[in-house]
């Protein structure tokens, strides 16, 4: 398959109804069908599937011809754990970066829909972040004697449109194009984490760094992008010759809420910001739609319009790699934001 064919894998995932959702009496208004299809049913208050109760409400009959059924190149239901995501997100984009392409992977979705919890993840049961790194780690031990590496992360958050740099804090950074470096923060610190123990605690400290935490459900924090970066620099080694260097970088960012930016599905229809509106999210999500529309023509893309976007404008399209994760509620109580975030990962697919 050429690789403009699947240039964005998208993927959804269910998270478990919290306790209050359990509370709530309200039932399941997502349904996992199998490993590629969902079905939503977005009808309130006496919607939902009869099958999938969760509390004493009474079933009643399926209403016919309102459930919308999704495809995505795989959809995980409220079992799937950390390990099978990443099986099926990054691990299959190792290789292509492994060979030198860009990658980005974004967890997309509304606050509490489990984006922190599937990029970063929680103690004992560490998320894609840092599943990504160790794979990659014990890859690039088994290629040792053919190449030479070197393997460089640094964590950095756009709140505001100002970046921060989360291992290393201090004043805002400022955004450089260097003609050969590419996208370059200036003074954003680098890091070599010795071992997985290391990474883990530099992940963990990060966060801690994060404007405010982000498992706290508050609205600053869900304005935040926390943007995990890991370059590879690597070299054949041959005797004698010097040999040209590849670099490479994967961007695993856990997205603010997309909670404001809920009128996403009109198609070709550019987002205008708002005051209270996450400027960096409404640019990535420009950026991506008139990707989709460019598909295989020249056309501008607004790469220019955010901090975000500029950022990651050497791993969007092209030849880069590109995960979307959506993160979705499966209860009703947060049926608009899961029906918006379902539409715009739908669309997603065509970029
Ligand atoms: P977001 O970052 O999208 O705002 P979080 O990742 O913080 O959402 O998730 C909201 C809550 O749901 C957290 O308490 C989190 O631990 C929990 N949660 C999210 N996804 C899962 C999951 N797959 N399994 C168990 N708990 C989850
Ligand atoms: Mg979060």
């Amino acid at each position: 398959m050429a690789v403009e064919d699947s240039m964005v894998r998208v993927v959804v995932r269910v998270r478990p109804p919290t306790p209050r959702e359990l509370d709530s009496q309200r039932r399941p208004v997502v349904q996992v069908v199998d490993e590629r299809v969902l079905v939503f049913n977005p009808e309130e208050p006496d919607g939902g599937f009869p099958g999938l109760k969760w509390g004493g409400t009474q079933d009643g009959p399926k209403r016919k011809g309102k459930d919308l059924t999704f495809v995505f190149d795989r959809v995980f239901g409220e079992a799937a754990t950390q390990q099978d995501v990443f099986q099926h997100t990054t691990h299959s984009i190792l290789d292509g970066f492994l060979q030198g392409y860009n990658c980005s992977v974004f967890a997309y979705g509304a606050t509490g829909a489990g984006k922190t919890h599937t990029m970063l993840g929680r103690e004992g049961d560490p998320g894609i972040m840092y599943l990504t790194t160790v794979e990659l780690y014990r890859r690039l031990e088994a290629l040792q004697e053919e190449k030479h590496f070197e393997v460089l992360i640094c964590y950095q958050e756009v709140y505001n449109e100002q970046i921060h740099d989360l291992l290393e804090p201090k004043g805002p950074l400022a955004i450089r194009e260097d003609p050969d470096k590419g996208v370059v923060v200036q003074g954003l610190s680098f890091h070599q984490p010795a071992s997985a123990e290391q990474l883990l605690e530099m992940l963990t400290r990060g966060n801690r760094n994060r404007t405010q935490h982000p498992t706290d459900a508050n609205a600053a924090s869900s304005r935040s992008h926390a943007i995990f970066q890991i370059f590879v620099k690597q070299q054949d080694r041959v005797p004698g010759l010097p040999q040209a260097m590849q670099v490479a970088k994967m961007s695993l960012i856990d997205l603010a809420g997309s909670e404001r930016a809920s009128s996403t599905g009109a198609k070709g229809e550019r987002l205008r910001e708002g005051a209270s509106i996450n400027r960096s999210l409404l640019a990535l999500i420009n950026v991506l739609n008139a990707l989709a529309d460019a598909k295989g023509r020249k056309s501008h893309v607004p790469y220019r319009d955010s901090k975000l976007t500029r950022l990651l404008k050497d791993s969007l399209g092209g030849n880069c790699r590109t995960v979307m994760i959506a993160a979705v509620s499966p209860s009703s109580l947060a049926y608009e934001d899961t029906y918006n975030t379902l539409k715009y990962a739908d669309r997603a697919k065509e970029i």
